[in-house]
Order: structure tokens, then C-alpha cells, then sequence
């Protein structure tokens, strides 16, 4: 288990912030009536993991065998990430809004964080020092994320955090590094996209109107 990533690593995220990522990839359509959920069981969240660089193969493979053999330890851990990754979710999205997050949400990640630095440690690394997780267990997620959530808030980024405009309810979090703080999507690819199609379809329609009128 000496593999567990350590928090200040070279990890794989796409908005800077593994609270964020973990909001954004493990569900879809997050700000719709209905999300999609792709932690469906633990070696969905243990492969999550793998894929931002948290865990290494050995890692995945014990936590895997660990769950297996105490299968509601294991579903209690991955409900209580799910619980964390919602309160995060809720949390930064009110702030992405500008809007004040809910008490409850903040006691809750407190909780979530007292938890976390029971098990959290520093140690030595070859350009100082990082932090590490001593104990390891089928709550391994719950520790970077927590910090990661408490990094964010206190971090001089917060103004920076923002959610995708899509009508859909695509629900991204990002962190706007943009000059102009006018990011507005998840990406121009997709939310982006369909917003200039459509905005050129109505435009489209409207001048088809304004044609018709004109027609004797
Ligand atoms: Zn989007």
C-alpha cells in the first residue's frame, strides 16, 4: 500500500483541484433533476483514483481485494465519499454563483476534515516535505479529497471558481485562469458549442421572421 499517491504529486486534473475533479468525473449532468452516477460500486471509485494518478496498479489491486473480502466496510467507505463528493459539489457550486454555501454543507465537510487529519501525516520528501496518509483503508479517498476541498476554500483561487452555463445542467465546476474571468463552459467543445449553434439558430429564425414580414 506504500503506493497511495501522495497529495502534492504529479496528478492528472483537468480543473487544478481534485475536489473538483472528483465532482466532474464521477458524475454526469450533475446540475440536472437527473445526474448520472458513475460510481456504481468500489472499484469504480478505486479506478477513478487510478486514473487521476491518486493510486498506483499495486495500490488498486489491494484496495480491490480488500474490498471484496469486506464488502460493507467497503460500501459504507464509498457511500461516505459520495457524501463528501456531494457536499463539495453543493458547496462550490453556491460559491460559483456567488452565493453564500449552505451551514450544514460547511459542518459537514468539517466533520469529513476532522476525520481526515487524524490519519494525516508529513514526510520527508526529495525537495522537503509532503503530505501523506499513514493509515490506509477503504476510506483512502476521503483524506485528499477533504484537504483538497479545505485547500480550495482557503486559497486565494475561490473567486475563481465557476460552473458550466449550460441549460442542460451540465454542472462542471472549473477554475476560471482566464483574464478576463468570462469563461462561461466546460469547454468550447461541447456546452460551449451547442450554446453558439443555438444562439446562431435563433438568429437564423429571427431574421427568417423579419424576411416573411417583409414579403408583400
Ligand atoms: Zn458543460
Amino acid at each position: 500500500m506504500s503506493e497511495l499517491a501522495r497529495y502534492r504529486g504529479a496528478l492528472r486534473l483537468r480543473e487544478r483541484w481534485l475536489c473538483l475533479e472528483l465532482c466532474n468525473a464521477t458524475v454526469d449532468w450533475h446540475a440536472s433533476e437527473h445526474p448520472v452516477e458513475h460510481i456504481q460500486d468500489y472499484s469504480d471509485l478505486v479506478a477513478w483514483g487510478r486514473e487521476v494518478g491518486l493510486l498506483g496498479p499495486q495500490a488498486s489491486a489491494e484496495l480491490n481485494a480488500l474490498a471484496a473480502k469486506e464488502p460493507k466496510t467497503a460500501g459504507e467507505a464509498m457511500t461516505r465519499l459520495v457524501n463528501l463528493r456531494e457536499v463539495c459539489y453543493r458547496t462550490f457550486a453556491e460559491i460559483a454563483h456567488r452565493r453564500t454555501p449552505v451551514a450544514g454543507d460547511v459542518a459537514e465537510l468539517n466533520r469529513f476534515l476532522a476525520l481526515s487529519l487524524s490519519a494525516a501525516a508529513v514526510t520527508p520528501a526529495s525537495d522537503g516535505f509532503v503530505w501523506s496518509w499513514q493509515a490506509i483503508d477503504l476510506d483512502w479517498a476521503l483524506w485528499p479529497l477533504t484537504r483538497s476541498a479545505a485547500d480550495l476554500l482557503t486559497s486565494d483561487e475561490l473567486d475563481r471558481v465557476g460552473q458550466c452555463a449550460d441549460d442542460r445542467g451540465c454542472g462542471w465546476l472549473f477554475i476560471d485562469t482566464t483574464r478576463s474571468r468570462r469563461r462561461r463552459w466546460c469547454s468550447m467543445e461541447s456546452c460551449g458549442n451547442r450554446a453558439k449553434q443555438r444562439r446562431h439558430l435563433q438568429r437564423e429564425k429571427l431574421g427568417r421572421g423579419r424576411r416573411s414580414r417583409e414579403m408583400p
